[in-house]
């Protein structure tokens, strides 16, 4: 997933570095969150259908729980690997503390591509990687959710797998779970529309007309598809081209979104759809559009790229699309980014509902779910955006870490984890709500 060359991890351990600077907080906060507070690794055997014992290898890291228990999805993927895990379990840390949710960061994975599994073998590694990691999982420990490559009958699996572990339901130990075991209502869109709430706040502050605005969303899965969807039927969006891993579709007067749906689910890819063309990922990318939505992978806008996009917003669907390099290029054009840690944190907001809801055994409608959402993205995206504009040396992404690791740091301070450093709460730049 990740290339040789770009390692997220390294990536996310400088920005941190440069926020605690510009944050003017002490080192030591530096030194806690440059390395995760837990990582485990595990070999899962399963047995395959035709009877062999395979070993897989599981990741669980834990990053920093100054904040609440750890949180963070499972992926299954081929290109798994620890510092992928670290550098996402450290995303999560952020992105919880931007939403103001009383959460730390985890993130899991397995090195498999799940596609070549059989229902039965899949089941067998979910309930394996569980059991192989349960000592350091519970409702108010470590709490998963999906990710690449997981979905809402793997997180079923896992619940049961931990459930009879404890010899109790545990719905609270793992979230996206479907509605009928304890899901949230909303949780599925939630990545998406969380997305979409963003770019609306992004509109206003730029003065884009939503209603017939240009997107292009690389990634037509969970996120990119919804959110596709989204902002073509309630906001009026034209979607000029969508992409996955197996080719695009791009169609200058715009694709009907249900209609790609359908054509994929039938077909398996996006490419091929009546009526549309199948471009490049460069050429895709570097459509003359409104919004671009990266909802695929890591490291997609890189400095070999970035000159060339046109877009005016970019909507970071996707965990780390956009490199430090191409971040620096977007930033001289004046495109605005929504991070992802701002962007995309829709999920783990609805994924907090969802285990508040198990906590009280209470469940909320998806029209008050998604109201809530609204409520706390809206929020995130105006402290981040009010320090963007009253700082000029940082850009979105900045202004996010920064309201992250403040909040961080605060409680560690307060937990005393800083030793007899004291916070110094008149001298703190970024006020917290
Ligand atoms: P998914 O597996 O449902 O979708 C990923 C999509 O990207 C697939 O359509 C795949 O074909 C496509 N893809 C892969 N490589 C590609 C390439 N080179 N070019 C174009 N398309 C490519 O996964 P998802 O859950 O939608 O997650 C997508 C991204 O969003 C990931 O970075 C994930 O970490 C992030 N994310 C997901 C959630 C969530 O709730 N699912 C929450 C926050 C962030």
């Amino acid at each position: 997933m990740m290339t040789q060359e770009i390692n997220c991890f390294e990536i996310v351990k400088d920005l941190i570095d440069t926020s605690v600077k510009k944050l003017n907080l002490n080192k030591s906060v530096y030194n806690i969150l440059s390395e995760p507070q837990r990582v485990l690794t595990v070999q899962i055997p399963v047995q395959m259908d035709d009877g062999e014992i395979r070993i897989f290898t599981g990741y669980r890291s834990q990053h920093n729980n100054a904040l609440g228990p750890y949180k963070g999805g499972i992926r299954f993927h081929q290109d798994v690997n620890l510092d992928e895990v670290k550098a996402l379990s450290t995303w999560m840390s952020l992105k919880c503390a931007v939403l103001n949710v009383p959460y730390g960061g985890g993130k899991g994975g397995i090195i498999v591509n799940h596609k070549e599994l059989s229902q039965g073998e899949l089941e067998r590694l979910s309930r394996g990687y569980i059991r192989a990691i349960a000592p350091v999982l519970g409702a108010d420990l470590d709490i998963p959710a999906p990710d690449v490559g997981t979905n809402g009958q793997v997180m079923s699996w896992m619940m049961d797998e931990f459930s009879r572990y404890r010899g109790q339901n545990e719905f609270g130990m793992i979230t996206g779970k479907p509605v009928i075991v304890g899901g949230s209502m909303g949780r599925v869109e939630a990545t998406s529309r969380g997305c979409v709430f963003t770019i609306r706040e992004a509109a206003k502050v730029t003065g884009l007309e939503l209603n017939g605005a240009t997107v292009v969303v690389q990634g037509f899965g969970n996120v990119g598809s919804i959110a596709a969807r989204l902002l073509q039927q309630e906001d009026g969006c034209r979607i000029l081209a969508v992409s996955d891993s197996t080719g695009s579709a791009y169609n200058p007067n715009g694709l009907d979104i249900a209609a790609v749906e359908e054509f994929k689910a039938r077909t398996g890819s996006v490419k091929g759809f009546p009526g549309s063309k199948d471009i490049s990922n460069d050429e895709l990318l570097s459509l003359e559009c409104d919004i671009l939505v990266p909802a695929a992978l890591e490291n997609q806008i890189t400095d070999k790229n970035a000159a060339k996009i046109k877009a005016k917003i970019i909507a970071e669907g996707a965990n780390g699309p956009t490199t430090p390099e191409a971040d620096r290029i977007l930033a001289d054009k004046k495109i605005l980014v929504l991070p992802d840690v701002l962007a995309n944190a829709g999920g783990v907001t609805v994924s907090y509902f969802e285990w508040v809801q198990n906590q009280y055994g209470y469940y909320w409608n998806e029209e008050e779910v998604n109201n809530r959402l609204e409520r706390k993205m809206v929020e995130a995206f105006n402290n981040v955006y009010g320090l963007y504009r009253k700082r000029k040396d940082v850009d979105m992404r900045g202004a996010a870490y920064m309201v992250a690791i403040e909040r961080i740091s605060q409680a560690m301070y307060m937990r005393g984890w800083l030793g007899n450093q004291v916070y110094q709460e008149v001298k703190r730049e970024v006020k917290l709500a």
